[in-house]
């Protein structure tokens, strides 16, 4: 059994009374009926987190148009084309080949897509992500001012999954450091600016470490079926 909609409604009023100003909410809506995103909606919240292609795409002309609606799943190459220009922010690119194929993909649409570069500062070995030296060389190349249709705007990290918050915070720690040197690097883009870490467990360390982004699912909508 889901949560009833007014319990949805009021845990969502509750985070968004939670998250400071200037910290954004993504509620991440993977999994979860369609039913639950309006109550959330209800609430007032906009931006929603989606980890999967077909399924964001089924959920886009099922809600208002002033959705703005995050990917945050590994993107599989063949599923660019399908979701370019469909989205406020990819926040999960985890590759070059990655990210040369949205600016590609963006370029044939006539459309520049926002995103987020996934930077990898857990300890499991089976999260993606750029770790900091391939992260560092490419802002340091240059290279990235030759990508005419994306926006690169900042970063995105998760924490090693563990109880041990000291271990959590070092790994914002480290992701923060990491964006405050990129904006260091490249003072010329001034569209670098959100750090997005954070989730239903570990949102308010996050925050305190330097995130303005979180992106928090079970504490809104519950358990995922
Ligand atoms: C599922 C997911 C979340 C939300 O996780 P909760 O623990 O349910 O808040 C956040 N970020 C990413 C990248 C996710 O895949």
């Amino acid at each position: 059994m889901g949560l009833s909609p007014t319990i949805i409604e009021d845990r969502m009023k509750a985070i968004r009374r939670e998250v400071p100003d200037g910290v954004t909410i993504v509620a991440v809506s993977k999994f979860q009926p369609i039913e639950n995103l309006k109550s959330a909606y209800n609430a007032g919240q906009r931006a929603f987190g989606e980890s999967r292609v077909q399924e964001l795409l089924e959920k886009i002309p099922l809600m208002p148009s002033d959705v703005k609606w995050h990917f945050i799943g590994h993107l599989q190459t063949n599923k660019v084309k399908s979701l370019i220009g469909k989205t406020f922010l990819i926040e999960s690119v985890d590759s070059l080949k990655l990210l040369e194929l949205i600016d590609k993909e963006s370029r044939e649409k006539n459309v520049v897509t926002d995103l987020l570069l996934q930077v990898h500062v857990a300890s499991e070995e089976t999260k993606f992500g750029f770790s900091k030296e391939e992260i560092l060389a490419f802002f340091l190349s240059g290279k990235y001012r030759y990508l005419k249709s994306v926006h690169i705007c900042g970063l995105m990290a998760m924490a090693t999954n563990t109880e041990n918050t000291d271990k959590i915070r070092e790994d914002f720690r480290n992701a923060a450091e990491i964006y405050h040197e990129i904006q260091r690097i490249c003072e010329d883009n001034k569209e670098f600016k959100i750090l997005s870490m954070g989730m239903s467990g570990d949102w308010s360390i996050a925050i305190e470490e330097g995130s303005n982004e979180v992106r928090i699912g079970s504490s809104i909508f519950g358990a995922r079926y």
